[in-house]
């Protein structure tokens, strides 16, 4: 009988994903760095709100002509047309916020929306369900919880850290150093750049993303790529005794057979 762990692309056991909202200015900054480190982000915006003219304050947003090109090595994700507190809302409203708002990133991105960030942190189980019927694969909530799982419900999607966290350098070090693979483990850090430019310390994140970036065991991933691969990987069938399996996905998936590494590619059966 072979023994058969689901593994993360390239053979890996981790993965880090950075969670950054409101589209503002400093995102361009913040992108820079995590494109000189290799690193992916997931950037949620509120098409409601690009109209600087009416609703800048002091951080303008990312001007609409330039989020295909600012984004592009990028998930860009909602986080609501207006950025209401959503649990205090009718939910047609609720609807009409997450529906206008993807309507509006799939037409500057030329790209499918779906994924979401909770503004105000703010969300119910009706909202969760809702958003689900909408297209919406995940939403980020902003409770962090300092593990390093992945999420037993994609709707209510725990963060590990901000990166405001005194603690984070010790949580990259804990991460990087950690060997073992019988987990898959996730890192996931989130906040807003421009809170970069206000407490001026760019030098939290350079560092982090100095640190972090380009190992050779980390899997460096948007929020809604580790949602797709982990559907991909939970789709695959195996044959009773683990001898062959089919992979039905649009993704290939990897997977350690006995110690070793085996890919199997998109709509591929394969002998293990
Ligand atoms: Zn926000």
């Amino acid at each position: 009988m072979n023994k058969v762990y689901i593994c993360f692309p390239g053979g890996k056991a981790k993965a880090l994903t950075m969670s950054y909202d409101d589209g503002k200015e400093e995102d361009r900054r913040l992108i820079d760095i995590f494109d000189a480190n290799g690193i992916k982000g997931t950037f949620n915006l509120n098409f409601g709100l690009m109209d600087n003219a009416k609703y800048v304050d002091g951080h303008p947003r990312i001007e609409k002509e330039d989020v295909r090109e600012v984004y592009k090595n990028h998930e860009v994700a909602t986080h609501c047309f207006t950025h209401p507190t959503i649990e205090r809302c009718p939910l047609t409203e609720v609807a009409y916020e997450i529906i206008e708002d993807r309507k509006g990133l799939e037409e500057l991105t030329g790209k499918l929306v779906r994924g979401h960030a909770y503004p105000n942190g703010s969300y119910s189980e009706e909202i969760k369900t809702l958003f689900k019927q909408l297209g919406i694969a995940y939403a980020r909530t902003v409770n962090s919880t300092q593990g390093y799982g992945l999420p037993t419900d994609p709707l209510e999607w725990n963060p590990t850290t901000h990166h405001r966290n005194p603690e984070l350098m010790n949580m990259a070090e804990y991460f990087v150093n950690f060997k073992k693979a019988q987990y898959l483990k996730l890192m996931y850090v989130w906040g807003h750049s421009y809170e970069f430019a206000m407490q001026n310390n760019w030098e939290v994140i350079e560092k982090f993303c100095e640190y972090m970036g380009h190992k050779d065991d980390i899997w460096y991933a948007t929020n809604i790529q580790i949602i797709d691969y982990m559907d991909a990987a939970r789709s695959l069938k195996f044959s009773a005794d683990s001898s062959f399996v089919y992979n039905p996905s649009a993704l290939t998936v990897c997977i350690d057979v006995n110690g070793k590494f085996v890919e199997i590619g998109a709509g591929e059966t394969k002998s293990l």
